[in-house]
């Protein structure tokens, strides 16, 4: 059975040995919370991806303490990495670079490519340091189902299969990590995430070099894989119509909840109500998860404009909602 550990120096010593001994550990990141282990031992990757469930073709983000251990897992860090490093990390931006001898295939999903990152929140870092190399640590979700921005969402998903998770509270971001390929010279964005895809543009001088969309689907392996699928409906509507759909829904005789900025109307039930989209991004995946613990049939929920972390959310919503 699965232990909640406050991340003080006792929490963290007990987490950092069942590392060091090839185990896996659940871990707050300032985006959603990972499932981490040691990213260099391939028996250790091969408990991450029997507890998730996750296909072998879809690889890991191997987290780092600091932009100095880049050079453990990468063959090259190329101009533009250690640009887009510089401006970026600590922070939700993970790179795309070729893979260096020391990270074991299983890592990588097979491809010659690693993705890096060093993340923005003092549990996670001070894990790295207590633990002394690179972790992998994809969400700590079973496949196939939201994000965990708490503690408690990974006990509900992995409890039954899981030693330790230390508890971080709820993760500030709670969208995952913009990923993108930082081999070339301009950024090619392979998924939406919290970094916004126009804010990647302060690292290169030119407009002709400007962030990219990547032009292969698939590039990213795991966006070809249906993602965060809650166990309700998802009906996304405009701005501002989600209290007279849910009304209607609900007048259907149908069990609604309503995720707006407005109130929910009477026979409603309010799953999340947010100020703005940052607000949106930190509560998302909650909301998917609360609607179904509140036994909701058809979850209403207001698209928000397709800028900033907006493009990250809506894309989340896109699949919850397909
Ligand atoms: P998760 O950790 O669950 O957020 O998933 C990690 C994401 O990073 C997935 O969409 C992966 O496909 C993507 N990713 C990891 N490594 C690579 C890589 N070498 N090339 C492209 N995408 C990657
Ligand atoms: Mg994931």
């Amino acid at each position: 059975m699965v232990e909640v550990l406050r991340p003080d120096t006792a929490g963290l010593q007990i987490a950092a040995r069942i590392l060091r001994t090839g185990g896996v550990v659940g871990m707050p990141t300032e985006t959603v919370y990972g499932l981490a282990a040691n990213a260099l031992d391939p028996d250790a990757i091969a408990r991450i991806f029997a507890i998730k469930g996750r296909p072998a073709d879809n690889p890991l983000i191997v987290h780092l303490a600091s932009t100095d251990e880049l050079g453990r897992v990468v063959a090259e860090v190329t101009p533009l990495a250690a640009r887009l490093a510089h401006h970026f990390w600590p922070g939700p931006l993970t790179l795309v670079l070729e893979a260096g001898p020391a990270v074991p295939s299983i890592t990588t999903g097979g491809l010659a490519t690693v993705a890096v990152r060093v993340p923005d929140h003092p549990v996670a870092a001070a894990l790295l340091d207590a633990f002394g190399g690179p972790l992998a640590a994809p969400s700590a979700n079973r496949s196939g189902r939201p994000s965990p921005t708490t503690a408690a969402h990974v006990v509900a998903d992995l409890g039954s299969d899981l030693a330790v998770v230390l508890d971080g509270g709820a993760c500030p971001v709670g969208v995952e990590s913009t990923v993108v390929d930082a081999r070339g010279t301009v950024p090619v964005v392979l998924r939406e995430g919290s970094i916004a895809h126009e804010d990647l543009g302060v690292v290169t001088a030119s407009a002709d070099a400007s962030p990219q969309a990547s032009p292969h689907l698939g590039a990213s392996p795991g966006t070809r894989y249906r993602h965060y699928t809650p166990r309700c409906e998802v009906e996304l509507v405009a701005g501002g119509a989600g209290p007279a759909r849910a009304a209607a829904l609900s007048a259907e005789g149908r069990r609604v909840g309503l995720v707006a900025t407005a109130a929910a109307p009477d026979g409603v039930i309010e799953v999340a109500r947010y100020l703005d989209v940052s607000g949106l991004a930190q509560q998302l995946y909650a909301a998917l998860r609360d609607a179904e613990l509140a036994d909701v049939e058809v979850l209403v929920v207001e698209s928000v404009p397709e800028v900033g972390v907006g493009r990250a959310v809506m894309d989340r919503l896109r699949r919850a909602a397909a």
